[in-house]
């Protein structure tokens, strides 16, 4: 039996694990500490590291990992990653605990930024996507364009709906303000969101999310819906509603000055 947690670090940055009660995988760890308590405490062998892109808040904590416990290091071909590692792009595969990840290109918010989707977890399938995609929200674009960007949020949202969604901080609570100022109209959204204040009140992680729920609710999947559009537009007037990279280019500037 397979078991996935939220390890927090820092202020809201989560590093996934998943154990088997044996042996542990973690995703980028920007911190070794809590790794480490946690295999302590339960008993746990390290086999691998995932990164998913080179920022210190998902690698901090590697090199300290890997030599506590020699497990092996994964990550993407195209970033400075501390070495070593097997480095990854997309149409590699990672097996890891008996499972197998795919690995997707999806740059924009690093120029190399890459994702694991694994097509059944016990039964459903698990992505872990980095800064790429947050529930609500996206990634800010600190090394690609809008287009890029886009394309892969796309690649993600086309994944299965049940796919579990991991991602790598906890931001689900200010983007779903913003998702509400950009579709005040959307009811799962505001279902959405009182269900997640209230997992916050009691300080429950509002992640994993789930694919169909993201492409019902996330204003950055839904760039081609009218509404949005539309919204897209009233921010800035200049933004043509039927060209997609433009409203999402839109959108997130309107995020970022939110
Ligand atoms: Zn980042
Ligand atoms: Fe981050």
């Amino acid at each position: 039996l397979m078991n996935l947690l939220p390890l927090p670090a820092f202020t809201d940055n989560y590093i996934w694990m998943l154990h088997n009660a044996r042996q542990a995988i973690v995703v980028d760890p920007g911190d070794a500490t809590p790794v480490l308590q946690t295999l302590q405490a339960q008993g746990l062998q390290l086999q691998a590291i995932l990164v998913t892109h080179h920022h210190a808040d998902h690698v901090g904590g590697v090199d300290a990992l890997r030599a506590a416990t020699g497990a092996q290091v994964f990550g993407p071909a195209r970033e400075r990653i501390p070495e070593p590692l097997v480095r990854l792009a997309q149409g590699d595969t990672v097996e890891v605990l008996g499972l197998r990840f795919s690995v997707l290109d999806v740059p924009g918010h690093t120029a190399g930024h890459i994702a694991y989707y694994c097509p059944d977890m016990q039964g459903a399938p698990l992505l872990f996507c980095g800064d790429t995609l947050f529930s609500g929200g996206c990634g800010r674009l600190f090394e690609g364009t809008p287009a890029q960007m886009l394309a892969s949020l796309d690649q993600l949202a086309a994944l299965p709906g049940d796919t579990r969604v991991c991602c790598t901080h906890e931001y689900t609570l200010s983007n779903l303000r913003f998702a509400r100022a950009v579709e005040p109209g959307n009811q799962a959204l505001l279902h959405y969101s009182s269900h997640c204040e209230s997992l916050r009140a009691r300080q429950l992680p509002t992640l994993p999310s789930r694919m169909a729920l993201e492409r019902d609710i996330n204003p950055f999947l839904r760039v081609r819906e009218t509404a949005v559009a539309a919204a897209a537009q009233g921010f800035d007037a200049r933004v043509p509603q039927q060209d997609a990279v433009a409203v999402f280019a839109a959108l997130r500037q309107w995020k970022n000055d939110f």
